[in-house]
């Protein structure tokens, strides 16, 4: 029955297979020499199956975890250095008809005060986060077809690509909209949309229903199959993720690398993005009622698994987490991370004293972008606002294939460092910028290919001069 090029939800995420799976893992946790041979195609750096990877997680041993988490950290020198990319999440609408029990947006929330903001207040809020310095965002919305039509997500798309703040402008628009139609992910796609995000939230059917009792959401089948209509409609760059927390993180974690397999057996193309959000506290919303909430060590060891699993893929963590654990996580894979984030609709231009009630979770980060951006920097990383990989035609296969003969670097690197030259120049705080000129000092000598180090030299006297946006 299981059948990771089948369409149906089914049969690419079959239930027996997670199940046999986990029993797989559970069986070998201290098998040394079947740990041993995982770790032998790990280090090949091409991935691992969800089976193999079940394995790792689950691995008991202390030396062998010692190993996967170097093993972790190394996939994550190679694919990705040390640059780290910036996003800000931006909430258009909060209105929902769905009844997911453990969003504050729930459509039974009669308290939490309801908003969507128009055109000219989207205009604001990207104003505001042009101010601190953002490039990329994720725009959100609760769905309901009639507050949140497509055609609102494509009107607002539209606004936001065409705000030009002083030297700013949003060069990427990433987009988490509820699962929709084949039709209208090819509108989100010619509305030029970076990667469309949707967590799965979980993954086992059963616990699926009943923790999405009402609204369209409640269709598992359309909801997991979800990635396969956008794919059909052109989007190519796709975003995973489950809330963890929900069902039993094993599973969860099979569930994930099996939906990642299904679209690399599909569409040649796995997907561009894993996120790994937990639930947190929110208005109407008590993370102790849900029973699988993982501490802080799983949550490390899940991160470095999929590392290793799936080392092409990009790993996001959001600021619902605390800076201690994002600086845990950042050594362990993570490759991009939001910063300055506010949860509620309409928080950065003009947060009202109600907005800490109406977002939809609670941000532990709390950190102004500035600080976020200093404190990567000090610990050794390069904040990156790049946006050239979709903009230039690197989406999909053909990203995959950069990635995968570790070409990246050439483009990724010397972007990295003019993107954040340009926020050093036009956003960073005094003491931001000091720590910033050294970092690029450094790393600019680092640049191994002789012409690309020029270029970049010759582009950050010109950013400097005033001109913006060069790209690799
Ligand atoms: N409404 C869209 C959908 O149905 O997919 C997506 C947008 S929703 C604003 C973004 C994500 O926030 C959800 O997919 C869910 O995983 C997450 N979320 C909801 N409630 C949460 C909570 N209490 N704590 C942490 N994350 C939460």
């Amino acid at each position: 029955m299981y059948n990771p090029k089948s369409s149906k939800a089914e049969e690419f995420i079959c239930h027996e297979e997670v199940l046999a799976s986990l029993e797989y893992a559970s069986q070998n946790k201290n098998n040394v020499e079947v740990i041993d041979k995982i770790l032998e195609k790990a280090r090949l750096k091409k991935g691992l199956s969800h089976r193999e990877a079940a394995v790792l997680l689950d691995c008991d041993i202390k030396e062998k975890n010692d190993e996967i988490f170097a093993l972790a950290e190394q996939i994550k020198k190679d694919y990705y250095g040390n640059r780290i990319v910036l996003f800000a999440p931006l909430y258009l609408s909060n209105y929902c008809v769905n009844g997911c029990v453990y969003c504050p947006y729930h459509a039974k929330n009669k308290h939490i005060p309801r908003r969507k903001l128009s055109q000219d207040e989207i205009k604001k809020e990207v104003e505001a986060l042009q101010d601190m310095g953002h490039k990329r965002l994720a725009i959100e919305a609760g769905e309901d077809p009639v507050n949140n039509p497509i055609e609102y997500i494509l009107e607002s798309i539209k606004t936001i690509y065409s705000v030009k703040h002083k030297n700013g402008s949003i060069r990427r628009v990433n987009v988490n909209i509820a699962a929709t139609t084949v039709e209208n992910y090819k509108k989100l796609h010619e509305a030029g949309i970076g990667t469309y995000i949707l967590f799965q939230e979980t993954y086992h059917k059963e616990s699926y229903k009943k923790l999405h009792p009402t609204g369209p959401k409640h269709n598992y089948a359309y909801h997991t199959e979800a990635m396969d209509r956008a794919m059909q409609g052109g989007i190519d760059d796709v975003g995973l993720g489950v809330l963890f927390g929900l069902e039993s993180y094993r599973y969860e974690f099979s569930a994930l690398l099996m939906h990642a397999e299904h679209l690399e057996a599909v569409f040649g193309v796995g997907p561009h993005t894993i996120s790994v959000p937990r639930i947190k506290k929110a208005d109407d919303i008590d993370p102790d009622e849900f029973d699988n909430g993982i501490d802080d060590d799983t949550f490390a060891k899940i991160a470095a698994c999929i590392r290793i699993a799936v080392p092409y893929t990009g790993m996001i963590i959001s600021t619902r987490e605390s800076e201690e654990c994002r600086k845990r996580l950042l050594h362990l894979g993570i490759s991009q991370i939001s910063g300055g984030s506010k949860t509620s609709v309409g928080g950065y231009f003009n947060p009202m004293p109600e907005d800490e009630n109406s977002a939809q979770f609670d941000v532990s980060d709390r950190r102004p972008l500035d600080e976020v951006i200093k404190w990567l920097m000090t610990l050794g990383y390069i904040p990156s606002f790049c946006t050239a990989c979709y903009r230039n035609g690197r989406t999909g296969e053909r990203f995959m294939d950069i990635c995968k003969s570790q070409q990246i670097h050439n483009y990724c690197q010397p972007n990295a460092i003019m993107t954040l030259k340009e926020y050093l120049e036009d956003y960073a705080s005094v003491e931001t910028k000091k720590v910033g000129e050294a970092l690029i000092a450094q790393e600019v000598e680092k640049l191994q290919n002789a012409n690309i180090q020029t270029a970049v030299k010759e582009d950050l006297v010109k950013i400097h001069n005033g001109e913006r946006d060069f790209t690799f």
